[in-house]
């Protein structure tokens, strides 16, 4: 079986503070705007960034910020893939 965390050993992210990623508890919305805008850079510059969306789709991922999408950016990924996969259908 095929190891679903290959991918990752490709990842820009690697040593990089999972905060960076996730967030502090506590953590109010001009630090977060900030902290993803940092953490969105890395992401964009990432060789394995569709894995990581599809990775994160697939899973009930809540939290934190994959492939360049936050939580509320990865719930609109998934109802719009949902939409196209029923068009498809
Ligand atoms: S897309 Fe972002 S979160 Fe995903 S592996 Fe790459 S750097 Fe890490």
């Amino acid at each position: 079986m095929r190891n679903p965390w290959t991918w990752q050993d490709r990842a820009a992210c690697q040593g990089e503070d999972l905060v960076l990623f996730f967030g502090p508890d506590g953590e109010r919305q001009a630090e977060r705007d900030i902290r993803e805008r940092k953490a969105k850079a890395i992401c964009a510059q990432c060789p394995v960034r569709a894995e990581c969306i599809d990775y994160s789709l697939q899973r009930p991922e809540k939290y934190g910020t994959w492939g360049g999408l936050n939580e509320d950016e990865r719930a609109s990924e998934r109802r719009r893939r949902m939409r196209r996969g029923w068009a498809a259908a």
